[in-house]
């Protein structure tokens, strides 16, 4: 069960470390706020000390929205580019289509009076298109991280990339369609590797990196530079800056490998209501 702490119209979650000295406070790139704490303090003092820090958590809640302010959703006009897989492809209006949205590999063709719900008909084409890509490259995937046994499903995850979820499905969001294979591999083997690990301890991590040793670039790229690859976004993803202050530093060998991780995604024991 996490902890959390309900302060004016936030909710933190604590995280306790036996490691920790010192009380932390992040604003992570959803939104979500963290307080980072050693395993002894009391609530009391974590209610008081994160009543303190209120303003600060209000600036930078602040400064996200001023980045979702700027989302422009997608117009669906001719020469418009779409993006998958990291690669962008045009889009043409055409008159003449049996169907209301199609890709050929080089462009893709919406009929021009489906344009109103062309966003349905692209999530629509990226669940579909995605389901059996994904399925390919999980179940390659999984041979370096996993012996359990999973099932996948694509679907609107809102703000997450993807999630573990109960009786061992692997959920991906239809938009990570759109990112470049090696930070949806990233996604992937985050997501198998929480079947066993269903938490961001270091443990997890040491798997993960098992997996993919250079998992760290990704995960920052995918912080920093993901965004730009998303023609559709929602507007907590939207983040470009990974915001973490950490109030009080804690000594380098004291500090949990944890700390500096924020979470992909959420597994059923760290899941957070950011908002
Ligand atoms: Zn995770």
């Amino acid at each position: 069960m996490s902890e959390h702490l309900q302060i004016a119209n936030l909710t933190f979650e604590v995280r306790r470390s036996s490691r920790r000295r010192t009380l932390g406070l992040t604003v992570d790139r959803y939104g979500e706020l963290l307080v980072h704490a050693p395993d002894n303090a009391s609530t009391d003092e974590l209610q008081k000390w994160t009543q303190k820090k209120l303003t600060w958590v209000y600036r930078k809640l602040v400064v996200k929205e001023s980045y979702t302010a700027r989302i422009q959703p997608p117009a669906f006009v001719t020469g418009e580019r779409f993006n998958y897989l990291g690669r962008s492809y045009p889009l043409r209006l055409v008159t003449q289509l049996s169907q209301p949205l199609s890709f050929d590999g080089t462009k893709f063709c919406l009929r021009r009076e489906a344009r109103p719900q062309a966003t349905r008909y692209f999530k629509q084409w990226y669940s579909e298109t995605g389901r059996g890509w994904l399925a390919d490259r999980v179940k390659r995937l999984a041979r370096r991280t996993t012996t359990n046994d999973f099932d996948i499903e694509v679907r609107d995850l809102g703000f997450r990339w993807g999630s573990c979820g109960k009786n061992s499905v692997l959920y991906f969001d239809w938009r990570v369609l759109q990112l470049p294979v090696r930070l949806i591999d990233y996604v992937i083997v985050h997501e198998l590797v929480h079947l066993r690990e269903p938490h961001h301890r270091p443990k997890f991590w040491q798997s993960v990196e098992r997996a993919v040793p250079e998992w760290e670039r990704r995960r920052k790229e995918l912080d920093n530079r993901g965004a730009e690859y998303l023609v559709f976004a929602t507007p907590r993803r939207m983040e470009p800056v990974h915001w973490k202050t950490r109030v009080k530093r804690a000594s380098p060998e004291h500090r949990p490998i944890s700390f500096t991780r924020t979470s992909l995604c959420a597994t059923p024991t760290v899941r957070t209501k950011g908002d």
